[in-house]
């Protein structure tokens, strides 16, 4: 998008479903749902490279169903990526991989604010070619509200082999200040690999500083990265 003009295209958005036209991104058939959808149609030659300010689209409102995990491509890989940040507030849990970590603060959030399944999920999500973790368990349905963030996984999971899929590997970095991740780590990996169901020796987890600086350097927040890699059964 960011590489052509928007000036001539018709933009629809919906809410829970991302989804373009353009025939080599339809990866998924996904079903009319309540939710949102971005929708790109073009109408004419990407010939510009030059996305203009005075670009005139049109946005429209589209009602979906659920969405379906049903690929209309088959890819013999697929590969996703999950990035998530927390606040840190003090009167919290701090919950990472299922873990609870001591430390003076946790994650202010409607869920269990668990930032590394979070971003696993997304990483799952986005290999899927689905939307994100926000748009498939928004808080505002009862169904998710408090819910553990196991349970956003193990949706995720099932999911994936819904599409015919299954974990290939995956390798994920932590990033907060405060406090040492090392003498949790093999806890963490190993509970993330259970909620998986994949082979430890395919989950990969990293954890570095922020240096001490910005709100991940000052201990006011806590942020992950996955990248995950699926593999068609
Ligand atoms: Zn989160």
């Amino acid at each position: 998008m960011a590489a052509t003009s928007v000036s001539a295209s018709s933009i629809a958005i919906s809410h829970s479903v991302v989804r373009s036209h353009l025939p080599a991104r339809n990866h998924f058939n996904l079903q009319p749902s309540s939710a949102f959808s971005l929708r790109l149609t073009e109408t004419r030659p990407r010939t510009k490279p030059v996305v203009s300010a005075s670009a005139s689209a049109a946005l429209e409102v589209v009602d979906q169903a659920p969405a379906s995990a049903t690929p209309s491509k088959t890819l013999p890989f697929r590969v996703g990526h999950g990035f998530d940040l927390h606040r840190l507030e003090p009167g919290y849990p701090l919950i990472i991989g299922g873990i609870n970590i001591p430390h003076d603060r946790g994650c202010e959030a409607h869920s269990d604010g668990d930032v590394l399944l979070h971003c696993v999920v997304d990483a799952i999500l986005g290999a899927l070619g689905l939307p994100d973790i926000g748009q498939i368990f928004p808080d505002s349905d009862p169904k998710w509200r408090g819910a553990a963030s196991s349970v956003f996984i193990k949706e995720a999971v099932r999911l994936m082999h819904e599409a015919g899929y299954e974990i290939g590997n995956l390798d994920a970095t932590l990033i907060l200040q405060r406090p040492k991740l090392s003498p949790h780590k093999e806890v963490m990996r190993a509970n993330l690999a259970k909620l998986l169901g994949a082979d430890p020796s395919v989950v990969n987890l990293k954890a570095k500083t922020h240096e001490k600086v910005d709100s991940l350097g000052e201990n006011r927040s806590i942020a992950a990265h996955t990248v995950i890699l699926l593999m068609r059964k």
